[in-house]
């Protein structure tokens, strides 16, 4: 007889981006009339660079001709783009990484919900508490992280790290020891980054602990301060014990395009085997490559005039950022975040929770943010706004804000 993964009915409720779409939907039918601002989900607004629409073109043409056509790609990703990538992420900020470290993916969201395939499933993840909800959501649906208590919102088997204000948003090494932490820096949902030194401090705790750092650095593209690690290669002895994720959503608009890597380096082994060749296996079996003409998008990126071109459209996007925070100083919240990411993290009004928050804000100012509890139970009392809007709509909240 046909069964289930049960680990699936242990999931509370549907994906947070999904709830909130649903009120919003709801709210939207009710009141035809209200213009609504998204900002929301961390979804970009800005059109791909005129560098990346002139690869696409070009790489399109190719396709239509017998002598250039190409079909499946390389299991690891082109090697054009694998260059790319090592040269100017990695050798560019004096990481050892090689080409065949990097597996090409459709994007960060997949490879951040892969991965833990290759942990055991006894391993104790660790994360920080409030993150990106793909990481404890994939170990859900793998049986791995065991009760979950409603009131707490909390599960048995993981480890929570909590980020408030009173930490400054830095994770504190576990009481108890995981065997896998994800780090996602900057951080998605606060904005938090770790200076050189403190990340040099995981790693080392990794290795001692024999420990794997999974390394979400999706929003690598927006570090603005000076001693902020752009990789964890940057620090030392993290071949041994780190995977990095990237993506090209946030830092050249690829959301709908798709396409991210995974660096996992040779020496990264458990037990003398090797991680590496166990990811090359499974991308091998279970992903067929990210599309040609999508990977000369990718390597437009690191081209010259593709650099020049995100470098602007970071660059206003984080002007958005400064117009949300500093609105929202202006009308009196706390807000954090906004310097080293795209989102603005902001501390809820008194006695209301999260959801309220959205709730009160979606009716009275007709504005779409992400509550903060969404992230995880740490986030509660907090909420989220996305700098990935445009210009006007970031002007326009914040001036319904300022005036509710
Ligand atoms: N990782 C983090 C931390 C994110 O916030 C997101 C998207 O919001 C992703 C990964 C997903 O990236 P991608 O579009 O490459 O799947």
């Amino acid at each position: 007889m046909f069964t289930v993964n049960e680990n699936y009915l242990k999931l509370p409720g549907s994906y947070l981006f999904s709830t909130i779409g649903k009120k919003v939907a709801a709210f939207e039918s009710a009141n035809p009339d209200k213009k609504i601002i998204r900002l929301g989900i961390g979804d970009v607004t800005q059109p791909l660079a005129p560098a990346i629409i002139e690869a696409l073109h070009k790489a399109v043409d190719e396709m239509a001709d017998p002598s250039t056509f190409r079909g499946y790609a390389p299991d690891l990703g082109y090697e054009f783009l694998r260059k790319a990538i090592v040269e100017n992420d990695y050798k560019a900020r004096n990481c050892d990484i090689e080409a065949d470290e990097i597996f090409v993916s459709d994007g960060a969201k997949s490879d951040s919900g892969n991965i833990q395939e290759l942990f055991g499933p006894d391993c104790r993840i660790a994360v920080c508490d409030p993150v990106y909800p793909v990481y404890v959501d994939s170990n859900v649906m793998a049986g791995r992280t065991g009760v979950y208590d409603k009131a707490t919102e909390v599960w048995s088997n993981v480890i929570y790290m909590p980020t408030t204000a009173e930490n400054n948003f830095v994770p504190e090494f576990p009481k108890e020891t995981p065997d896998v932490i994800y780090l996602c820096l900057p951080n998605n949902p606060t904005g938090t980054t770790l200076n050189k030194a403190d990340l040099q401090k995981w790693v080392d705790y990794a290795n001692e602990n024999k420990a794997v750092i999974i390394y979400d650095a999706a929003y690598e593209a927006y570090i603005s301060e000076e001693d902020v690690a752009h990789s964890i290669y940057e620090c030392e002895g993290a071949r041994t014990c780190a995977i990095e994720i990237r993506s090209f959503s946030k830092n050249a608009g690829f959301t709908g395009v798709r396409l991210g890597f995974t660096v996992v380096p040779k020496d990264l082994k458990v037990d003398g085997v090797s991680v590496r060749d166990m990811w090359a296996r499974r991308h091998g079996t279970k992903f067929n490559g990210a599309p040609y003409i999508v990977q000369r998008a990718g390597e437009a990126v690191y081209s010259e005039a593709g650099k020049a071109q995100l470098k602007e459209q970071v660059n206003y996007y984080m002007q958005n950022a400064k117009i949300i925070k500093e609105g929202l100083k202006d009308a009196g919240y706390t807000v954090f975040g906004g310097v080293n990411a795209p989102y603005i993290w902001l501390k809820t009004p008194d006695k209301m929770t999260s959801w309220d928050f959205f709730d009160f804000l979606l009716e009275k100012a007709n504005v779409v943010g992400t509550p903060g509890s969404g992230f995880g139970p740490s986030g509660e009392g907090y909420f989220r706004l996305t700098a990935f809007g445009t210009q006007e709509a970031s002007l326009e909240a914040l001036e319904r804000i300022k005036n509710l």
